[in-house]
Order: structure tokens, then sequence, then C-alpha cells
């Protein structure tokens, strides 16, 4: 039973995941903890190659042909200070593993220790993929690693990662078929106005004005644009102009960012931040900018390889704890694979309420309860056995 044989790597688990935890580091600059993840996959006699500054991939060829899973694990921390009290707090000043990475990263090299032992049953490959810079986009780690062919040599059938989450409780898993998780972009609005003294506006061409306007004209396009059964969020997050209370600035700057869950919705947004600011400069008479900056693609999981997981999900954890989640708003670079080769993005329970392990992601108190690994490292496996291990002819088919 894999159970078992996972439950055995406990120690190693979470002595994995506390070493993450005490020396976190961030973006591309992983290199304490990119240096071990190579040595790991090297001592178990992988492929391994570094990728993309400090990205590892690990290629564990199976006895005979057959397809190419690859798992995916992020390894990055967050610029933030912890506030546990805990042995394995962080050891380094102002940054922290707040998001569960550092258990992302335990878990897939255990399951590729596992799996190693295991190579004489499989038919095909299994590819682990340790990928830097989740947090910090752009650009992220996923386009630089697709970039340098991570998807390739040999070709990624399907692909497949898990999210430790806190709002679930340990014990359950939480799926959903196609779109989880949104297109998360960026915009940024200049307005160019002229300058003078705030008694004399009539010489003046005040961006200030103008710029409330806009705020709240933005509003607008989620409430009267956007299909009400759709879900989008328009939210701007800082506005800056002027320097004293009696001059009527030249500029005005507004950022915000927007949150879509399909393309179109995402299209009819960034065209309407461009016609209203238009509209609201030439009524103001002032002139603007606007930068527009792509962030992650919408996340959609393959519904047919979805339920495929929601079945191995309940070997692993039983029936009635595989929940169906409700889409984020959040964004996840994973959905650049996805948008590449099909596959499922999922979410493995790590809150313990009773315990006061509940923290959302990225809080200062962020914990998880480390049994929640032991489930992620299974899901790994056993979902590489589905694939790899039997002769499935309803697989084949669907092909
Ligand atoms: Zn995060
Ligand atoms: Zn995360």
């Amino acid at each position: 039973m894999t159970n078992q044989e996972v439950f055995s790597f406990k120690d190693e688990l979470i002595a994995l995941r506390r070493d993450f935890h005490m020396y976190p580091e961030v973006g591309f600059e992983l290199h304490r903890t990119s240096k071990l993840v190579q040595e790991y996959l090297e001592n178990l006699g992988l492929e391994v190659k570094r990728i993309a500054k400090t990205g590892v991939v690990a290629l564990l060829r199976g006895n005979k042909p057959g397809r190419t899973i690859m798992l995916r694990a992020d390894m990055d921390a967050l610029n933030l200070q912890e506030l546990n009290d805990t042995p394995y707090r962080s050891k380094i000043e102002g940054i922290m593993h707040a998001c569960g990475h550092d258990g992302h990263t335990a878990m897939l090299l255990v399951a590729a220790k596992i799996l190693k032992k295991h190579q004489s049953e499989l038919s095909g490959n299994v590819k682990f993929v340790f990928q830097p810079s989740e947090e910090k986009f752009p650009p992220g780690g996923a386009l630089p690693m697709i970039e340098e062919g991570v998807l390739m040599d040999p070709p990624v059938d399907y692909a497949f990662g898990i999210h430790l989450w806190n709002s679930l409780e340990c014990g359950k898993i939480g799926l959903r078929p196609g779109a989880m998780m949104a297109a998360a972009d960026e915009f940024r609005i200049l307005l160019k106005g002229k300058g003078g003294h705030g008694a004399l506006p009539h010489q003046c061409k005040d961006p200030i004005v103008a710029a409330c306007e806009l705020v709240l004209a933005l509003q607008t396009i989620v409430s009267r644009n956007i299909d009400p059964l759709e879900s989008a969020v328009l939210s701007v997050g800082k506005i800056q102009s002027g320097s004293a209370f009696n001059i009527i600035p030249e500029y005005a700057l507004i950022e915000g960012t927007t949150r879509s869950l399909n393309e179109t919705v995402r299209e009819i947004i960034k065209q309407q931040i461009h016609r209203i600011t238009k509209g609201v400069a030439i009524a103001n008479d002032l002139e603007f900018e606007i930068d527009h900056k792509e962030g992650t693609a919408v996340l959609r999981n393959d519904e047919f390889l979805n339920q495929i997981i929601v079945e191995v999900a309940k070997s692993v954890v039983g029936e009635e704890n595989v929940v169906l989640v409700p889409p984020t708003m959040g964004g996840e670079d994973m959905s650049f694979f996805l948008q590449r080769v099909p596959g499922v993005f999922y979410l493995v329970g790590s809150a313990n309420t009773e315990r006061g392990i509940n923290k959302p992601h990225h809080s200062p108190y962020f914990d998880i309860d480390e049994r929640a690994l032991l489930i992620g490292t299974q899901m790994h496996v056993e979902t590489v056995f589905r694939f790899l291990r039997k002769d499935d002819g309803s697989l084949s088919k669907s092909n």
C-alpha cells in the first residue's frame, strides 16, 4: 500500500519542509533551496537539469515507453517577516514561506524518491519540475522554464500541480474542472494636466478632479459592461498626485489590478479601461497614457483529467473528503503550463482550525498542518501510478 509507504517518509517530509521553512528565499534567488533540491534528486539517480536560473527539472524514465507526466512544485517564499513562534520559524529576516511552497517542494522531493523505487513498474516518464518565482510576477518562473524547453524532450503529455490550501481542513482535497484561478492583469494610467495655483483653476488643467472621476467611472466596467453571470474584478490600488494643498499638480497616476475567469471578459475590461480613460481625459482636456501589463493566464483544468484526479483523490482521502471548490480571483502561473498541455491544478487542505492553524496565505502567522504533506505526496505518487502503472484502455481511447 502506498499509504504506508508514504507514511514511512513522514519524518523526512517534515524535516525537509522545516528546513526549507527556516531558510526561505525569494524570486529567482533560490540558491540554497535549488542546490538542496538538485543534490537530493541527483542522489536518487535521476537525470537532473538546472533551468531558468534556479529552477530544477529531474526526469525519471520508466522501464517501458509511455506518456510523460509532469509534476510541478513552486519553491519560492515571500518578502514578509514571520511572526510565528515555532522551533522552525524563519531564520531569515524579512523573508518567510507564507504560502506553503516549502511544503510543495518537500512533497515533490519525497514523491520522486518513492517513484524512483517503483521505476521498473512504470511505462512512461515522470518529469519533476521545481519552479522558482511563482510569487513574483511578472515574469514569474513558469514562462522562462517553458521558453527553456521544460515541456519538451521528452514532450510532456499531462501536467499536475498541488497547492496546500488553508481554506480547506487537512484531510480534504479541493478540485474544480475548467477555470479555477484568474487572469490577473495590471494597469497604470497617467493623466497629464497643467499645473498652477489652487486659486486659479481656470488657468490650469486639473488632473486630480479627472482622476477622481476616472476611478469611479472605471467601476462601471464590472457593473455595466460584464455579463452579471460572469466574474470580474477591477480594483484601483494606488493614486498618486500633488505636492501641496494649494497647488494644482501637473500629473495624476492611477494603478490597479483586474481579474477575470475568461479571455472574453479579460478583453472587454482592457478595451473599456481604454475607452473610459480616453473619454474622461477628453472631457477634462487632458492627455493620458495607459500601460497595460498582462499577468497570469486563466488557470483552466482539463475536465477529463480532473475527473481522473477526483477518483485518485477519493482513493487517498475518501469520497466524503473530496470537494468541489469555487474559483478564486487569485492568479497562479501554473496557468501557463496548463495553457500548453492538459492537466490539473488542485488544492490539498492544510488547515487545522482546532489547533489554530488556519491563517490565510501570505499572513505573517501562516502555518500548515504538516499531515497534509503526507496527503500531497501520496496524491503525486498515486497520480503517476494511475497514468503510468496500469495499461488503462479508457485513457488511450480519449486521446
Ligand atoms: Zn502565494
Ligand atoms: Zn502559492
